[in-house]
């Protein structure tokens, strides 16, 4: 059930992402570039760690790699639908407003709390511990130990 629940999430997201890009890319290709470059930065370790998250649920490499990579072709669901109705400013205003939510909430839920410790001037979460097991996942994976 999990890794359903991570690829039907993510696939969510890539949609999201594909309809920013494509409104960022009807109003100039400057804001386009800037946008696939936001999109670019986010989705690396977002994606390596839907990866390491589906490994740990006990699939395979291939399942994990295939999961994965059909939940990315959402965004080109939502690229195509972005470039077909943004041709208004009202409509790009919108998926601009949805995709800057999306962003600022990727940026400080998903990865300043888990980085937290990189910033001491921070305030530190009461955090339960985790296990030694979860810790040396994604660096194992980076070093494709597995
Ligand atoms: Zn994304």
């Amino acid at each position: 059930m999990i890794p359903y629940m991570i690829t039907i999430g993510d696939a969510i997201h890539n949609f999201a992402d594909g309809l920013a890009v494509g409104a960022a890319f009807s109003t100039s290709w400057k804001t386009g570039l800037a946008t696939s470059l936001a999109v670019l930065c986010h989705e690396l370790p977002h994606e390596l760690g839907d990866f390491a998250a589906l490994l740990h649920a006990g699939l395979s490499v291939k399942k994990a790699l295939l999961l994965n990579f059909s939940s990315a072709l959402t965004a080109f669901l939502g690229l195509y639908i972005a470039l077909s109705v943004t041709t208004g400013e009202e409509f790009q205003a919108w998926i601009f407003t949805v995709a800057t939510g999306l962003f600022l909430y990727v940026a400080l839920c998903d990865m300043v709390s888990d980085s937290h410790a990189g910033f001491p001037w921070l305030p530190t979460p009461a955090l339960p511990p985790r296990p030694a097991r979860e810790r040396g996942k994604v660096g194992a994976l980076i070093q494709g130990s597995r």
